[in-house]
């Protein structure tokens, strides 16, 4: 792309040429005359020595020099003329080269299709170029044979058939030019006399289109016919390199910027498209459907299973399951639909042009049931199932970000299992609405003092003695009222207020914790709860034994135990794995908090530091009478004990439960039966003293 305007030199006829031209006449001319005049007279005494025919001879003579200079000087300039002719027809061609030259730079510049610059190529040839014949022959990829990319020849051009790549013409490896004169008189160029007699075309070149970007040595072969039989030159060669090199520079930049272009919208391990593509799809379908009773469906789905997977086989398997999953998905859909990757473990399906709502909940069905996927350790196929929000249009949104964020609503409010999908109502955003508002509330709780401690006791489950105690956290809004830690506990963990929250929690368990030790309340042990994004969150170990040195409980750090959630796992379980490791050399326990609602995979209890185990009080609720209950508990405690782990059952109400555990070995019991979650001044604890002394009556 160096060149571009033609300079003076190459525009036009040097003058100097006409009048060197013009000398180098005369001087022949003179010469000429000069050696006639000196030894035509001589020779001519020598013929003759009668004076009258000698006479008669001089005229003769005299009519000869006229006749010889006459010849020779039409013949000179005859050379004159068809030489300057012949460098006025190099220098219009050189011209025209040059205006070629410029044209592609600018095509190559301008033109971000690969087609396009091709066609664009060869047509300026053909038009600005002048040339009767431009094609671009192309190797699909390194080593792969020739295709024709793109051809063009004047208007009103004879029909004709395409001929062989010039240079096959010659031995392996083409890498250098190749020019063929005087066409028409050449026997061994085959197709291309024929063609060449059906066109007009006298003289091809072929020449090589470097590949930049990768080792092969050509990408290609730009080849140009004329009607002049000699038109290649080594000027113009020089030029029509030049213009061959930009191609290769050109096509390099178009497949740079297409794979930048791919990367900006698609993911590179499953090939799908991806949010920004998505949208744009969805933009589209959105213009396209009128309001005539067609439907689009935007569903945003996540899928548990592929975190927990992910976690326990590695990244090689996670990645793999990914792919499995797009395939399914894009299986599973219509050509016209799109399946994105929005996140690690989320993917996006938009539904193009459904005629009927019911369409969308039937597709939805089969779509979040997820394939079947073989793992090897796994002894069953696992079914890798998605859990789904929905919004429709033109039912809840007609713009992209009203259809994405209500079915991102849907999503967050689908608290069911895999394979379930929440469809967009009003009364979600209702809910989200308040929502805001209680976070909103929550941001103000800890400086408006609306924040209490309270704490529910855990008895040992053989003399049903206070052992411990769990804090946990109240709430009283003066605008919303009483709002329960369920509630308000994942909006913090969504907006980050968590961790004020949590070093507040953790500042008034530690600071009563010591009032309980100076009081002589012994054995006692204090947990407190944990939010995965707490846990998780930097330098949370550091953070805790700092708060448990302010508040002088590092010293009895063993009678403070955190509870987590699975689900503080599910993300990173390496690094959930540090953590706890930190925390329990500080002499920290850890307990396991809710196990049964989560995985409750086996493989992570024998792998993480933990110190107890909290059964969910969803399977003590159906204890004694429901089997399925009775013996899962049952097993619970068998594999806790059989790893060395504590067992509590958290939820127990009545005394039947209470016999039930005890006899199945549960240690530590914690219920309404014994204590309703209270104010640390309303429970009913007893110093070490007491309970000493009772021991001895
Ligand atoms: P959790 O840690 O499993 O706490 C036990 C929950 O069960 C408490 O609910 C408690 O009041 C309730 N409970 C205890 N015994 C019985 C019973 O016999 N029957 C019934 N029906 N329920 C019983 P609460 O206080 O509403 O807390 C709910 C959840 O909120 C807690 O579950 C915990 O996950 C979370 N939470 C509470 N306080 C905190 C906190 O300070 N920090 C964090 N991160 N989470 C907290
Ligand atoms: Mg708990
Ligand atoms: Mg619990």
């Amino acid at each position: 792309m160096k060149k571009g305007v033609p300079t003076h030199s190459q525009s036009s006829l040097r003058p100097g040429l006409a009048a060197r031209a013009g000398l180098r006449i005369a001087a022949i001319y003179a010469v000429l005359g000069a050696l006639w005049i000196l030894y035509s007279d001589r020779f001519l005494a020598e013929l003759v020595e009668d004076p009258a025919q000698w006479i008669q001879l001089q005229t003769y003579k005299g009519w000869i020099f006229v006749a010889v200079t006459a010849l020779l000087l039409a013949w000179l300039v005859t050379r004159l003329v068809r030489r300057l002719h012949h460098k006025n027809v190099q220098v219009q061609r050189l011209n025209r080269t040059h205006r070629l030259l410029s044209g592609i730079n600018g095509t190559i510049v301008r033109v971000r299709n690969r087609d396009e610059l091709l066609n664009s190529v060869c047509e300026l040839a053909v038009r600005r170029g002048g040339f009767q014949l431009a094609r671009i022959l192309l190797h699909p990829a390194p080593g792969e044979a020739l295709v024709l990319a793109s051809q063009a020849m004047p208007e009103g051009s004879p029909p004709h058939s395409d001929p062989p790549p010039l240079v096959k013409l010659q031995p392996e490896p083409h890498l250098i030019p190749i020019i063929l004169h005087d066409l028409e008189k050449m026997d061994n160029a085959g197709s291309w006399r024929e063609l060449a007699k059906g066109t007009g075309l006298r003289s091809l070149a072929t020449l090589p289109i470097p590949d930049w970007a990768s080792a092969a040595p050509v990408r290609g072969w730009l080849e140009l016919g004329s009607m002049a039989a000699d038109h290649f030159d080594a000027a113009e060669m020089e030029l029509l390199r030049e213009i061959a090199a930009d191609i290769g520079l050109g096509l390099e930049t178009i497949e740079k910027s297409l794979n930048l272009e791919a990367l900006a919208h698609y993911d590179p391990l499953t090939g799908l498209p991806n949010e920004a593509l998505l949208r744009d799809r969805l933009r589209q379908a959105l213009a396209r459907t009128p309001y005539d009773g067609r439907v689009v469906g935007m569903l945003l789905t996540e899928v548990p299973e592929l975190v927990r997977l992910t976690d326990l086989h590695g990244v090689h398997v996670g990645d793999r399951l990914r792919k499995e999953l797009a395939d399914y998905l894009t299986d599973s859909v219509r050509d016209g639909d799109t399946v994105a990757r929005t996140g690690r473990y989320s993917y996006a399906i938009l539904l193009t042009d459904m005629a009927r709502t019911e369409d969308m909940v039937e597709l939805t069905e089969r779509l979040l049931r997820g394939p079947e996927v073989a793992i090897e350790g796994e002894a069953l196929p696992i079914q890798l199932a998605l859990r789904g929000g929905a919004a429709l249009f033109p039912a809840d949104g007609d713009s992209t970000d009203q259809l994405m964020g209500h079915a991102a609503l849907a999503l967050h409010n689908n608290t069911r299992e895999p394979g379930s999908c929440t469809f967009y109502s009003p009364e979600l955003n209702q809910m989200a609405v308040n929502r805001l508002r209680l976070t909103h509330g929550l941001q103000h709780a800890i400086e408006r003092g609306e924040l209490a401690l309270h704490f529910q006791l855990l008895v040992d489950a053989r003399g049903r003695q206070p052992m411990g105690a769990e804090a946990l956290l109240r709430w009283h809004s003066a605008k919303h009222g009483n709002v329960g830690p369920d509630e308000f506990i994942p909006l913090a963990e969504e907006s980050k207020i968590i961790h004020p929250l949590g070093d507040w929690v953790l500042e008034q368990a530690c600071t009563q914790l010591r009032a309980w030790k100076k009081a002589g309340v012994e054995p006692f042990y204090l947990s407190v709860n944990i939010a995965p994004p707490q846990l998780l969150g930097a330098g949370f170990a550091e953070h805790l034994r700092e708060i448990m040195e302010r508040t002088g409980v590092l010293p009895m750090a063993s009678c403070l135990a955190i509870e987590v959630t699975e689900t503080a796992f599910m993300n990173d379980l390496d690094r959930a794995e540090q953590v706890l490791h930190k925390i329990r050399a500080l002499g920290v326990r850890v307990y396991l908090d809710d196990f049964g609602t989560g995985f409750s995979s086996l493989s992570y209890l024998s792998r993480l530091p933990v110190d107890a185990l909290k059964i969910d009080r969803a399977f003590v609720r159906d204890l004694p009478g429901d089997e399925r209950a009775g013996s899962l508990v049952r097993a619970i405690i068998a594999l806790s004990h059989s790893l060395g782990l504590t067992v509590i059952a958290e939820g127990v109400e009545t005394e039947e439960q209470a016999d039930w555990l005890e006899a199945r070995g549960c240690d530590l019991l914690q219920g309404f039966l014994y204590s309703r979650p209270a104010a640390a001044e309303k429970l009913e604890l007893h110093s070490g003293e007491y309970r000493r002394a009772r021991a001895r009556h």
